[in-house]
């Protein structure tokens, strides 16, 4: 090869909160009978949220992509690692803690038009849209309309609106810890949920619902 070791480590450099791709395995690759208007791979640091999405044409199209937005090189220099075989291109990324996996549920999509919450719905790993912090889509990380939100940041209103038993059953409970905490003073607990929450979204059925079981533990 014409690239050394230490030019090659040279410009890797880990940029700011984007997204993570978990330690997960993907499936397969499974043929489509349409192809796509992108196809999405997204690669970066293992552990770090500095993943990109690219539209590439193959692994090592993608992995090409890769070493030049993290700067791997002037183009000589990234065509001359990519004369590298597949196993010794995977040898050199693993080195560097790098890796670029397909993320099918993003096909379609322009990469600069891929957001936070395209990320969670892909099933990987990105910032919260409220408080920044990182999430995960399989640690409570959820794509609420255009928004990644994070365990943390998830209101009574998100849970409620996503509609599942689950997220109900959640909700249900919140609402009645709440109360209890404010010794069932509604006015009380509507003020603090307004702060956060769409109120026109927690009917009075749901309310009286809550009140009522708060009140046996008050
Ligand atoms: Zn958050």
């Amino acid at each position: 090869m014409n690239i050394s070791r230490r030019q090659f480590l040279g410009a890797a450099v880990a940029t700011s909160c984007s997204a993570l791709i978990p330690e997960i395995a993907l499936p397969a690759p499974v043929a489509q009978q349409v192809a796509p208007a992108t196809t999405i791979w997204v690669g970066g640091h293992s552990g770090e949220f500095d993943w990109q999405p690219f539209n590439a044409s193959s692994w090592r199209d993608a992995v090409k992509q890769l070493l030049g937005h993290h700067g791997f090189g002037n183009e000589e220099e990234i065509a001359a690692m990519m004369t590298l075989p597949d196993e010794e291109l995977r040898a050199e990324l693993k080195h560097f803690h790098m890796d670029v996996e397909r993320a099918r549920k993003m096909d379609g999509l322009q990469p600069d038009d891929i957001k936070p919450h395209h990320w969670i719905r892909a099933g990987l790993g990105a910032c919260c849209s409220r408080c920044d912090s990182e999430c995960y889509a399989d640690n409570g990380g959820r794509a609420i309309g255009t928004e990644a939100v994070c365990e943390e940041c998830l209101t009574l209103t998100d849970l409620i609106q996503g509609g599942g038993k689950w997220d109900l059953d959640q909700a249900e409970e919140q609402l009645v810890e709440l109360m209890i905490d404010e010794d069932c003073d509604e006015g009380a607990v509507f003020a603090i949920l307004s702060k956060s929450n769409d109120m026109s979204v927690i009917t009075p059925a749901f309310w009286t619902k809550c009140l009522g079981e708060a009140r046996k533990y008050v």
